[in-house]
């Protein structure tokens, strides 16, 4: 958290916010966060610099800049998020951005400091990094190239959707509602699924998230907001997550919570009835 459409929504609020604007400083409030680069040359090379575009790559937020400034690249993980209005929370502030004309602020902040934020020196530099460390986009991989990577892993489905190098953008909370959706036990081996489950769970990986993101992503405790400090609306209306002994949605059973190995202290929620733990007979 936050993961994919969380990180959608960010850059979803940014956009409007940054594009073709001026920013005639950044401030580091918290230079713990910078990788490869000190305060002072971060907010150096931050004055005057006019914004070209912002996107989403998997779950990183990226910023490219004109005349090739470069890119800042920033990875919210799990407590980070930005703010077009004043954060609740001022000791949580990371990052300052100060527009001209007309002067506005956009604040990056991150509760508990896991977030990452560098600047590559061009777009090309930043596209290497993700590479090296991360498979296809959730919302962009094709079903041959989804299959391949997990005829090629040993582990169960969860974690093997959870892996960003094997695909990027899932995290707990959509691995078990993406699941649900296809039909799969969580602990089912990902290289023994059938043809027909994969296709079940291409579509569902791209149905899930498409479904979080035009809800604005999913918010819980003191967790992910927009950047208008609103909550987003998925659990709202989400089939597993947090939804313990709760009648499944489609075939009223109880929901189950679960722990299963290698995803140490974060749960799994799941429909026992819907999601068999055998691969059904006869299946191709
Ligand atoms: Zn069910």
């Amino acid at each position: 958290m936050p993961e994919l459409p969380e990180v959608e929504t960010m850059v979803r609020g940014l956009r409007p916010a940054f594009l073709g604007r001026f920013v005639e400083q950044i401030e580091v409030h918290d230079p713990f966060l910078l990788q490869g680069c000190d305060a002072e040359e971060f907010e150096r090379r931050g004055r005057m610099v006019q914004v070209e575009e912002v996107a989403r790559r998997g779950k990183w937020v990226a910023i490219t800049l004109c005349d090739h400034r470069g890119m800042i690249v920033i990875q919210p993980r799990m407590t980070g998020g930005f703010w077009l209005v004043q954060p609740p929370r001022g000791e949580h502030i990371r990052l300052t951005f100060r527009l001209a004309k007309p002067e506005a602020k956009i604040w990056y902040c991150d509760t508990r400091r896991l977030g990452k934020i560098q600047w590559f020196a061009s777009p090309e530099q930043a596209a290497l990094a993700f590479a090296r460390s991360h498979g296809p986009d959730a919302l962009e991989i094709r079903l041959e190239d989804l299959t391949a990577r997990l005829r090629r892993t040993r582990r169960g489905i969860k974690p093997a959707l959870m892996d960003q190098k094997l695909l990027a953008g899932i995290g707990n909370i959509y691995a078990d509602e993406i699941l649900f959706a296809a039909r799969i036990h969580p602990q089912r081996i990902a290289a023994r699924l059938s043809r027909d489950e994969l296709a079940r769970l291409h579509s569902a990986i791209s149905a899930t998230l498409t479904t979080a993101i035009a809800a604005e992503g999913s918010s819980f405790d003191a967790g992910f907001r927009t950047v208008l400090g609103l909550e987003g609306g998925f659990l709202a209306q989400n089939a597993t997550y947090g939804r313990e002994r709760e009648p499944c949605r489609r075939c009223g059973k109880p929901i189950e919570k679960t722990k299963i190995p290698g995803l140490i202290g974060r749960p799994t929620y799941f429909c026992p009835s819907c999601q068999p733990r055998r691969r059904p007979r006869g299946a191709s």
